[in-house]
């Protein structure tokens, strides 16, 4: 995806503050970072979001999740962390090239959705 951000980070057009990388998946430092510590993981591969997954991607999907919780500890999260994926417009998804949010830091996170 030429015009793509994210694709633009995986291929070191656009710089990032890379936590991690591999063949299949990059993390970096979440520019306008929401607590202490917040970091995206993506895939290298384009995929527009998580409405957009098919059966073909189990295993990088399934790879990302195991890596989350590895990653995170490894940038201090001692008690805990809160993983997002924002997906199409209700989920509020402004950056169309899936990623998942990893976000954590010392203290509680607020509630996030408050029950009426
Ligand atoms: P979302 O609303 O889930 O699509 O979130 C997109 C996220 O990407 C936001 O938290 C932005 O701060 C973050 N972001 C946008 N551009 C960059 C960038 N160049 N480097 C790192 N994070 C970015
Ligand atoms: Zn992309």
């Amino acid at each position: 995806m030429d015009n793509c951000i994210f694709c633009k980070i995986a291929r070191r057009e656009i710089p990032s503050n890379k936590i991690y990388e591999d063949e299949e998946i990059l993390a970096f430092n979440d520019i306008n970072p929401a607590a202490p510590i917040h970091f995206l993981l993506i895939p290298k591969l384009h995929i527009d979001s998580l409405s957009a997954t098919e059966d073909n991607h189990q295993d990088l999907l399934g790879k990302m999740l195991l890596l989350a919780p590895k990653l995170a500890k490894e940038q201090g999260c001692e008690d805990g962390f809160r993983t997002i994926i924002n997906t199409g417009r209700v989920g509020g998804q402004e950056i169309f090239h899936l990623h998942f949010h990893i976000i954590g830091g010392r203290e509680r996170l607020p509630v996030m959705i408050h029950h009426g």
